[in-house]
């Protein structure tokens, strides 16, 4: 890296959230238009704090020219309510339905989940527990964005600055890179401390297929690698300074939890939810979209390593380990 690292134009914000997660980080780039990437949730709690915190560096929430924001999670998008009408606020095409909560794609959401997990084997009881992802929806925004950005692309007034897409944690996920210095805006592409959950999504449309969340996280994992990356900015907790070997390691447990749940099909062929009830028989009620998720997961990371195969001629999805 032929350059020294320039975070000074880069202001990092903390503002807190209702989620386990725990605060979240909002950056402040000072380039010709000055920019925010990410928007918190929609507190007054959050908003005081982060008008407080730019209230000591003498700014204003009406400063704020643009957001960019990451992907579409509530904890990343939920403050844009508060901010005026007229903002320009940029993201990746597929932000656009759950920011504006777009009610034919919510529907779409409904129908989709119920019918994947009926095929994955839950009990219709605890289809009722679907209505709950609907909650943390009420931290989220209501808002559209003014214009899409995707792979490779630059922003209006942030010349140096290029979009990376990287889809797993969120479909819609993308991470600024500045190529000078090798500094990247990362949202929940990569956390410090944790393992960002790469969550289940309905597909953009009817006609496509279900993406493979964890497959995609990893393909993403991978990409990162290709980059010069100094320093990551991220959306929770530290910035990572280390980001080959942390990648490492984190493909590494990936890899150990699914060939764990490889053994555990090598015992008996089971449905994607009784696999879930057996890696995570105290949570799975409280926390089903996201025990699922990473369920199926690692089902799908088995699936294209060939390692095991999905017998789809039942009522319900029987995974089984190959011999
Ligand atoms: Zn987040």
């Amino acid at each position: 890296m032929g350059q020294q690292l320039d975070t000074k134009e880069v202001i990092k914000f903390t503002v807190p959230t209702p989620f386990p997660v725990g605060d979240v980080n909002l950056y402040l780039i000072k380039g010709d238009v000055l920019t925010l990437v990410d928007a918190g949730v929609k507190t007054e709690d959050a908003w005081n704090s982060f008008q407080e915190q730019l209230g000591a560096i003498g700014l204003k929430t009406t400063d704020i020219e643009q957001v960019v924001l990451t992907h579409h999670h509530p904890d990343h998008v939920g403050m844009l309510d508060f901010f005026p009408e007229a903002l320009p606020v940029i993201g990746h095409p597929f932000n656009n339905p759950w920011i504006s909560k777009d009610p034919e794609f919510f529907e779409r959401h409904t129908a989709f989940f119920t019918d994947l997990f009926t095929k994955s084997g839950i009990d219709p009881a605890f289809l009722n527990l679907l209505r709950k992802v609907e909650s943390p929806l009420r931290f989220s925004s209501h808002r559209s964005l003014t214009s899409t950005v995707t792979e490779g692309d630059r922003i209006a007034g942030l010349p140096e600055w290029r979009v990376i897409e990287t889809p797993g944690h969120a479909g819609s996920h993308i991470v600024l890179y500045r190529e000078r210095d090798g500094l990247v805006i990362g949202g929940d592409a990569i956390l410090a401390h944790i393992s960002p959950n790469p969550l289940l999504e309905p597909p953009q449309n009817n006609e496509l297929e279900r993406t493979k969340p964890q497959v995609q996280y990893n393909q993403t994992l991978k990409k990162l690698l290709d980059y010069d990356i100094s320093r990551v900015h991220t959306g929770h907790g530290e910035d990572i300074t280390e980001l080959h070997s942390l990648i490492h390691k984190r493909l590494r447990r990936q890899e150990e939890r699914a060939f764990s749940v490889l053994e555990m099909l090598r015992e008996k062929p089971m449905t994607a939810f009784e696999t879930c009830q057996q890696l995570f028989p105290t949570v799975y009620q409280k926390e089903l979209m996201l025990t699922m998720s990473e369920t199926i997961g690692q089902l799908d990371f088995l699936e294209e390593l060939g390692e095991i195969k999905v017998d789809k001629t039942k009522e319900y999805f029987v995974y089984h380990a190959k011999s």
